[in-house]
Order: structure tokens, then C-alpha cells, then sequence
């Protein structure tokens, strides 16, 4: 008997991946195109949306995200088909690409938006949870509510949230870093916020995040055959609203944090019980005093190499993500960055003729402007999938084509901690060395305004709180105007900054 195939395609342009990048690239080719038939290869079922799009500045960029199924995308662009099946391997010398579902598409150019997977500080552990997809959330928010604690590992966007989002819950947060949220924020920054953790969350239900994030009601799980096993698209903002975490106590925050450290072991139960070592209890008042031995037992213990070892439920690995470029590499010849993902230059092209990528999965390897750095990021994948439809146009109609404006400035706005947060070109200072300055506004409980400064030029900012002061930083960063001469007036909440440089 013949083998079951699935569909066969043949178009200009192929796009993989339902995620922001990819449903980004595939509009932007239907709607330059739109006698061709885009085809979306995607391995989740639901495909991501960016809807109420608006440009607040130059830069700053806000949009809902909505999952919708994939008919609601061939709807809208009748030019776009989409084919709900995993890529399992990719034949670049015959312009083809294989799908679970036994399908062969063939493509003329083709643009790989398959993103990024977790790293997991351990493969097959089932009492270790990785939060990538709606899933995946769910699969957490279903553990929490029978949890008494958990540990978290890793210190980006996602510990950060989950730090102050879970309650009625022990949460012991390890971290390599001096201070929480490194990926984002210096030491000042953090101590800024860890006040907030202590904190009740009274205001915490009534503010909405920048960015909403809608899951489809009722949705169903993947069918066979459709994507079951693969990664679904990463969750954005506020993947964590409409999410119930909380665990089984009545309690609301009760967070400690151990720092400088990272896992050496996880113990299952009953390795741990034979592994002569002592577990400690919730850590509570004074350090000093608090160090006493646990008395529970838990279903997983982890020893970090600090020496401690905490029981727990189970634990949230938020260690970040590797992109997912497996099913792509046999037999093709990518360049790939340090970080795992494919590189590409300033065309969105990879090292593999007719072939671009976008989005978590793609390492930036042009030479970038001086205020500007690649990071994973919701607002990134639209870009990159948005100028990549760009560049696949532009070179396969001859035409020049200028990198795009967004790639000139890093610019994200965010919430943590129920904080508007904007973060502005080397807000870290990442990569200018000793040679810069920093100066500092901060009101407790209120604002946090740091601004990066190098040879008398504003070259970052970090804003936290309504400081109102995106805009005007926004522009001082993008003009490079000298300031040394305002000094600490820069900073000075009696002058109306906008005021001073209109
Ligand atoms: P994805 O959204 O991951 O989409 C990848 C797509 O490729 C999916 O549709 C998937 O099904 C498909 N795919 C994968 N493998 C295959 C295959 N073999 N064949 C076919 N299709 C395949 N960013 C922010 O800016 N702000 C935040 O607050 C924020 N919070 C986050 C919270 C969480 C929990 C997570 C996990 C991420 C968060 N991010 C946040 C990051 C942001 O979600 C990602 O940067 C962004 O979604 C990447 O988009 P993408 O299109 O490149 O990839």
C-alpha cells in the first residue's frame, strides 16, 4: 500500500512558524503580493495575531496579541494558506521542505519564524516545569494550586513576573546574579523593585498590562497528526492575565530570594532521604536567625551551590531559551550565532541561499547601530517578521531596501511588578565599557529614572514608573545632541524636561 502523503505545495514564498514573527511575515508578503499564495507551515494549531497596533513614538511601540485560529488569518488574506503541520526537515539544494503530515512544499525564498524553545536546567524531570506556550502555562497554573512552595531558577522577564505574580505560595527564587531582573535591570534598579515583592498587590487586579494577551476560550487541544508533541507559539505580555496562580496557603507574598548561586543537584524524594543531607525551612525574619532545618516532606529538593537545599513541589525553570532551529539543520550548511540561532545580516538572509529567518529563532548578525541590541522579545519578532517580508520583496524584485528605522534605537515597554517600565538603547550600558556615567532619580515607591551617559551624549535609559519622560529620552538618544552642558538638570523634577528641549 502506497504511503499516506500529505498536501503538496509549490509557491514563491514559504514562511514557518504561526508565532508573531511569522504571522507578521506572511501578512506583510500577502499583502505585497497579493496575486501569490503564501503558504504559513506551522506546528500549533492557533497562530498569534498583533492587532491594535500603534506607534506611540518613534521607536515605542504598543499592540494587543490575540491566538486565533489559523482560519481567521485565511480569512482576512484569502492569499494565505496555511498548512497545520510540523516541519521535520528541510532539503535547501532542492528548495523543499518536509512536513510530519507527509507534505513536500517547495518554495522560491523561504523564512524560518519557528522561535525558541526553554532551556530546561534539566531534560525529563517531571517535577521540572518550563513556561513556553498556553500549555505550558496552564499545565503550571494546574500544579500551583495544589503547591505549598516552589523554587524558581533564572532571572529574565519570566522569574521576574513569576516572583510577583504567584501567591499564596513559598517561593524560593535562586538567581546567579548580585541582584534580581539582570537581564533588565542594574542593582539599583533592583533594589527599586525588590521593595515591591515584600509589598501587598493591592493595586495589582484594577492596572492593566501595555499589552494584552488573549487566549481563545474553549480552545481545543492539537489534533494528530497537526502539531501534537511540537512547541506551540511563545507566550508575550501578560501571558500570565486570566491565569489563576495561586498556590494552597492564604497568603499573598512570601518570597526569599538566594543570590550568587545556581542548581547543582535535584534530589527526588526519596534519593534525598537517603542522601544524608539536610533541607532547610522557609527562610523567615532576620537571615541569620532564620536558618533552621525543614521539617516536611517534599515531593523534590534541589541543592543549589550555595550549599543549601530547599524542598519544594516543584520547580520553575526560567533559565531562558535556545532557538528551536533543529528540524532546519540536517544537511544545510547555517551559520549559527553563539546563542544557537541562525544568523542572519541585514537582509533577514541566512548563510543558506533563498533562505531568511526572523524572530526568536534568528541571531542578528549585522553590524548593529550603536543603540540598538537584539534581544527575544515580542516586539523584535514583529519587527524582524515584518522587514524580513521586507527584504524577501525587495530581493526578489530587484529593489534596494534600507535596514528599517526600528533596528536604530532598542526601545521595549513593559510592566513589572505593576510598574510601567521602558527600557531605551544601552540601557544596561551593554557595551560601553568603563567609559560612561550614570545618573539616578529615584522616589521610593514611585519612579526610577536612570539615564546612561557617554562623552556627554544620552546613550540608554532605564524608566520606571509613569515618569513620563519616554518621549523626550527617546529623542535626546536618537539626536545624540552634546548635554553636557545641562548637567544634573537633566534629572531635576522641578524643570518640565520636554519644556527644555522642544
Ligand atoms: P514563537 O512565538 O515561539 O512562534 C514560533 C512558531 O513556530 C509557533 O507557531 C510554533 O508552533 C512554530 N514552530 C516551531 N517549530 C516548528 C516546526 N518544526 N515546524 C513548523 N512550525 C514550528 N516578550 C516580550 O516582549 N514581553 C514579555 O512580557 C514576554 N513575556 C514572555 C513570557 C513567556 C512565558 C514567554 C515564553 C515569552 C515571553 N516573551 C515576552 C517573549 C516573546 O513571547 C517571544 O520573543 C516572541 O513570542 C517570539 O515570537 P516568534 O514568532 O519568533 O516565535
Amino acid at each position: 500500500m502506497a504511503a499516506a502523503r500529505g498536501p503538496a505545495t509549490e509557491g514563491r514564498f514559504v514562511v514557518v512558524g504561526g508565532g508573531i514573527a511569522g504571522v507578521t511575515c506572511a501578512e506583510q508578503l500577502a499583502l505585497q503580493f497579493p496575486s501569490e499564495e503564501i503558504v504559513l507551515v506551522t506546528a500549533s494549531p492557533l497562530i498569534k495575531a498583533v492587532t491594535n497596533f500603534k506607534q506611540v513614538s518613534k521607536v515605542l511601540e504598543e499592540f494587543d496579541v490575540e491566538e486565533q485560529p489559523s482560519t481567521v488569518l485565511e480569512n482576512r488574506f484569502p492569499n494565505i494558506k496555511v498548512i497545520e503541520s510540523a516541519v521535520k526537515h528541510l532539503k535547501s539544494e532542492d528548495h523543499c521542505l518536509f512536513t510530519e503530515d507527509g507534505g513536500q512544499h517547495v518554495y522560491k525564498k523561504l523564512c524560518l519564524c519557528a522561535g525558541a524553545k526553554p532551556k530546561l536546567i534539566c531534560e525529563g524531570n517531571p517535577y521540572v516545569l518550563g513556561i513556553r506556550d498556553t500549555d505550558s502555562a496552564q499545565e503550571f497554573q494546574k500544579q500551583l494550586t495544589h503547591a505549598k512552595r516552589i523554587l524558581i531558577v533564572g532571572n529574565g522577564g519570566i522569574a521576574l513576573e513569576l516572583a510577583y505574580e504567584v501567591e499564596g505560595c513559598e517561593v524560593i527564587w535562586a538567581i546567579k546574579d548580585k541582584a534580581i531582573g539582570n537581564t533588565f535591570f542594574d542593582a539599583g534598579a533592583a533594589q527599586f523593585l525588590t521593595c515591591k515583592l515584600g509589598a501587598e498587590k493591592l493595586e495589582a487586579a484594577s492596572t492593566q498590562k501595555r499589552t494584552r494577551y488573549t487566549m481563545e476560550a474553549g480552545r481545543k487541544k492539537p489534533q494528530s497528526g497537526a502539531s501534537a508533541g511540537h512547541t506551540g507559539s511563545a507566550l508575550g505580555p501578560d501571558w500570565h492575565q486570566g491565569l489563576n496562580l495561586k498556590g494552597t496557603r492564604e497568603f499573598s507574598h512570601k518570597i526569599h530570594i538566594e543570590t550568587l548561586c545556581e542548581v547543582k543537584r535535584i534530589y527526588l524524594q526519596e534519593e534525598f532521604r537517603t542522601s544524608g543531607k539536610t533541607s532547610l525551612a522557609f527562610p523567615r525574619g532576620c537571615p541569620k536567625e532564620s536558618v533552621t532545618a525543614d521539617t516536611e516532606l517534599w515531593p523534590v529538593y534541589v541543592e543549589l551551590t550555595n550549599g543549601k537545599v530547599y524542598g519544594c513541589d516543584f520547580i520553575v525553570s526560567a533559565t531562558g531559551v535556545t532557538p528551536n532551529v533543529n528540524p532546519f539543520l540536517s544537511g544545510n550548511s547555517f551559520d549559527l550565532g553563539e546563542d544557537g540561532g541562525l544568523k542572519v545580516d541585514g537582509h533577514m538572509r541566512t548563510s543558506v541561499a533563498d533562505v531568511y529567518a526572523a524572530g526568536d529563532i534568528c541571531t542578528a548578525a549585522w553590524q548593529p547601530s550603536a543603540l540598538w541590541q537584539q534581544m527575544r522579545l515580542w516586539t523584535q519578532a514583529r519587527q524582524m517578521g515584518w522587514y524580513a517580508a521586507k527584504c524577501l520583496a525587495a530581493d526578489t524584485l530587484g529593489h534596494a531596501i534600507d535596514m528599517d528605522f526600528s533596528f536604530e534605537l532598542f526601545a521595549h515597554v513593559t510592566k513589572f511588578f505593576n510598574y510601567k517600565v521602558v527600557l531605551l538603547g544601552k540601557y544596561n550600558a551593554q557595551g560601553l565599557g568603563s567609559d560612561h556615567e550614570l545618573m539616578l532619580r529615584c522616589t521610593k515607591g514611585q519612579e526610577y529614572v536612570k539615564v546612561v551617559m557617554q562623552n556627554g551624549r544620552m546613550m540608554g535609559a532605564v524608566l520606571i514608573g509613569e515618569t513620563d519622560l519616554e518621549e523626550t529620552f527617546e529623542n535626546l538618544i536618537l539626536n545624540q545632541m552634546n548635554l553636557s552642558s545641562y548637567g544634573e538638570d537633566l534629572l531635576d523634577p522641578n524643570i518640565d524636561i520636554e519644556d527644555y528641549f522642544d
